[in-house]
């Protein structure tokens, strides 16, 4: 990029991409600044390499030409407030990342074809992926998951030329508050749903920052099922969305078992893409997301077959409707990473009869249309974590015939604030579990609510549900 040589930048915030970006603009010549709230290890190897450690800051330096922010940090926390007052640039790490772009022997950079939503982008990124590479594409997801963008975009191979040619992008609302310029060759917007409302303010900021990504792409793909995405994609120049129906003309969609493509397609009728059969991954929020991934491919040039293989060869994520083992005639499902009640929605839809494994931190969120809506699947429930009485009170209400049992735990500070270690607590949330579930059940840990009142973080809890499982057998 231009400028950077010379730029002074302060970055704020030394967690991954934070890191990265100081070593990036450490390596372009550009003064770096760094502050964070406490000092990390890392800071002695960047000082080393010419960076100046500040300590924790509340006012931009003079002199500064840019902050690079670290997605956590909240506009108005002091010194993101500070810079807004006088007219400093604030950028996040993807932001940077589209302004450091190296460029091929073409003179071209790699084109991003980027992804946001409340839920599935990982999933869909890492689909897209394993689609690009089966197109023989030199492809790699990044941004919110993986590598840093920062990194990526500056790869080179030995011989000199960049690393990638086609970038996956998963954008955060938090990184998209941040971007200004970034312009995906095509972008998606999968779903809005509550999240995040305490940092962004509102919902409606909330939502803005998530069709930032569609500004200034060319092609703007959105779930049709999700209203605010659908309504987020409608006005644009290139709208495509995806549909569990059949697709019309401008939508990828099913039709008679199989993903069929009616926006990229020369032929009016569409083109078959893959049998919906041949996905190795659960469920219709699945399908959706391979129907976005498929579409994004799509607008890039990618042929069906290609499609098709990416997709039949994609196993999912670890902790993402992963079935851990079926012992006596019941499946036991981990999907830990279901964090909030969209998600969890999304993962209960995909299961006639489910003994459910539900509870948390709920941050704020309305848990009762969540069990409304899947009140007739419920085969039992089983319920931890601090927030576990509101959810009792919402099935009490909504599904009063269904067995719940409610395991003590997260209630205060230590381990899981019952002198009992986390696993130890898994084993009983998972034995209750037995005891309500008959074969033909799904067990399903989808709790609908994050984690760390019980464990590390949602990984933990899904290990030790699994582990649990393992130890019925
Ligand atoms: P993200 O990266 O947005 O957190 P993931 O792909 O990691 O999304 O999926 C997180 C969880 O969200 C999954 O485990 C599943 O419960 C749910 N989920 C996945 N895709 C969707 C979707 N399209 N709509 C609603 N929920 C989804």
């Amino acid at each position: 990029m231009t400028g950077l040589g010379t730029a002074r930048v302060l970055v704020a915030g030394l967690g991954v991409s934070g890191v990265a970006a100081a070593r990036v603009l450490l390596d372009l010549g550009s003064s770096v600044l760094l502050t964070d709230a406490a000092e990390r290890p890392v800071v002695a190897e960047l000082t080393a390499a010419g960076a100046t450690w500040l300590g924790e800051l509340s006012v931009v330096p003079e002199g500064t030409t840019l902050v690079v922010t670290s997605p956590g940090w909240r506009p108005d926390s002091p010194l993101l407030a500070d810079a807004a007052r006088r007219g400093i640039e604030v950028v996040g790490e993807p932001e940077l990342a589209w302004r450091l772009r190296i460029t091929g022997p073409d003179g071209v950079p790699a084109p991003w074809l980027a992804v946001t939503g409340t839920n599935g982008k990982t999933t869909t990124v890492t689909m897209l992926e394993a689609i690009l590479q089966a197109d023989g594409r030199r492809a790699v997801a990044a941004g919110n998951v993986g590598r840093p963008l920062v990194e990526v975009v500056t790869a080179r191979d030995p011989d000199g030329t960049p690393t990638f040619d086609t970038i996956a992008v998963e954008l955060s609302s938090f990184q998209l508050h941040w971007s200004s310029t970034l312009a995906p060759a095509a972008a998606a917007v999968l779903n809005v749903a509550d999240d995040h409302t305490d940092w962004h303010g509102s919902f409606a900021a909330y939502r803005d920052a998530k069709a930032r990504i569609l500004e200034r792409a060319p092609v703007a793909v959105a779930d049709a099922g999700d209203p605010v995405a659908s309504s987020l994609v409608a006005a644009h120049a290139r709208p495509v969305t995806v549909t569990l129906g059949e697709p019309v003309p401008g939508q990828l969609g099913v039709r008679s078992g199989a993903l069929v493509d009616r926006a990229f397609s020369a032929d009016p009728a569409g083109e078959v893409l893959l049998e919906a059969g041949l996905l190795q991954v659960p469920g219709p929020h699945n399908t959706v997301n391979a129907l976005a991934a498929a579409a994004l491919a799509r607008a890039a040039g990618v042929p069906a077959a290609s499609v098709a293989r990416g997709l039949v060869g994609f196993r999912g994520g670890a902790h993402r409707n992963v079935l851990v083992a079926t012992v006596d005639g019941v499946d036991w499902v981990d999907d830990s990473k279901a964090t909030n009640p969209h998600a969890a929605g999304a993962s209960l839809a995909s299961y006639p009869r489910v003994v459910w494994i539900a509870g948390g931190l709920l941050k704020g969120a309305d848990v009762d249309p969540l069990v409304a809506a899947v009140a007739p699947r419920l085969a039992g429930v089983v319920l931890l974590g601090r927030d576990r009485d509101r959810i009792a009170a919402a099935v009490a209400r909504h599904a009063p015939t269904v067995p719940v049992v409610t395991v003590p735990s997260g209630d205060d500070d230590g381990m899981d604030g019952t002198g009992v270690t986390a696993e130890a607590t898994t084993a009983r949330v998972v034995a209750a579990a037995r005891g309500l579930a008959r074969p033909g059940d799904t067990v399903l840990l989808a709790p609908a609510a994050a984690s760390m009142d019980v464990y590390r973080d949602y990984a933990h809890r899904g290990t030790a549900f699994a582990a649990a499982v393992r130890a019925l057998g």
